[in-house]
């Protein structure tokens, strides 16, 4: 029911970063190249997401937006040995019991438009369409002032979106992806499958001559990515992302072994830019219970972190650092 929706969003969609997370999430399930992400006025106006990848079979668009109607995967242990980012089948749903929604898509042929708003089916019908897939979110929270008081200024939300999209580009360096607010670009990357041009994009070419390439691994975990030299720091911990079998996660222990890989090399209350990509076996992931799935806990972490402060202490060796 559309009520349950709304519930389940409350969860789920806290915000215009986690429309924006979720659809993007969608379009790289669904093995796009190139996802180019429109917002006006940090989301609460507008936030499109425009994909090449797969598309919506016609006779699936309904159940798309049905709950738990995920087309994935049936066990939720399967979340980090299938490489796809979603799983819960809430997203979609949630998204439209608190907006309003149109989204056109084909797997390529004739498509279909779909038009939802505050969980109701307002119009469908077959659309010319290119393959993939077109999805528009306005009057996000119309229906939900309370939600609407609690958000922060326009710059925060417009950060909070910039953020989640870098991370994404991180864990996805095949993938061109572009944003802009209000017509003005705030990134692009080139999808050529480099991530240290990834970081580049993201956070400038002179950021990015100043990294340093790590590499590390033991029976259990496999650790490389980019981390800055001890003179390129920021005043927050937020230039330091983690991405576990390439999804973004947040984990407490493992930045705080990026930072211990400087050892006295950091100066009090500075933290590098980081960029640290962990392999390991899927089972040794615990998915956490919160539908956002950004936390989670790992077994043998101590291990873990071990083997990312070590390669980072080994490549500053390297350097004479
Ligand atoms: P989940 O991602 O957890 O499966 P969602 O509610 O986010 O659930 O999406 C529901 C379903 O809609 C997905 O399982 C997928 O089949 C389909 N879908 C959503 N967005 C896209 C997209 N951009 N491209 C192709 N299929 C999509
Ligand atoms: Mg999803």
């Amino acid at each position: 029911s559309t009520l349950v929706d709304q519930i389940a969003a409350g969860e789920v969609i806290e915000r215009p970063a986690s429309v924006v997370k979720e659809l993007v999430e969608n379009a790289i399930d669904a093995g796009s190249h190139e996802i180019d992400i429109i917002v006006e006025e940090a989301g609460l106006k507008r936030i499109q997401v425009i994909d090449d990848g797969s598309g919506i079979a016609n006779d699936e668009v309904t159940l798309a937006f049905k709950r738990h109607a995920t087309s994935k995967i049936t066990d939720r242990k399967d979340l980090f040995r299938v490489h796809s980012l979603g799983f819960r089948g809430e997203a979609l749903p949630s998204i439209a019991s608190v907006a309003d929604v149109v989204m056109v898509t084909s797997t390529g042929g004739e498509g279909t438009e779909i038009h939802i708003s505050g969980g109701q089916t307002k119009t469908q019908k077959p659309a010319e369409a290119r393959r993939g897939t077109d999805i528009t979110v306005t009057d996000l929270f119309f229906n939900v002032p309370a939600r609407l008081k609690y958000l922060k200024s326009l710059n925060t939300e417009l950060a909070k979106i910039v953020d989640i999209v870098n991370r994404l580009a991180f864990g996805h360096p095949d993938i061109s992806f572009s944003l802009a607010n209000n017509g003005r670009e705030m990134m692009r990357t080139a999808g050529r499958g480099d991530l240290l041009q990834v970081i580049g994009n993201v956070y400038g070419l002179n950021k990015a001559n100043k990294m340093l390439a790590i590499k590390g691994k033991d029976a259990d975990f496999k650790v490389s990515g980019y981390v800055s030299l001890p003179e390129l720091t920021r005043a927050n911990r937020a230039y330091m992302s983690v991405l576990l079998n390439g999804r973004y996660i947040k984990n407490y222990a493992l930045t705080k072994a990026i930072i211990a890989g400087y050892g006295s090399k950091l100066m009090v209350g500075r933290y590098p830019l980081a960029v640290v990509n962990i392999e390991m076996d899927p089972l040794l992931v615990d998915v956490n219970v919160h539908p956002t799935k950004q936390e989670v806990r790992i077994s043998k972490e101590p291990q873990l972190s071990e083997v990312i402060s070590e390669a980072i202490r080994r490549q500053l060796a390297n350097q004479n650092l």
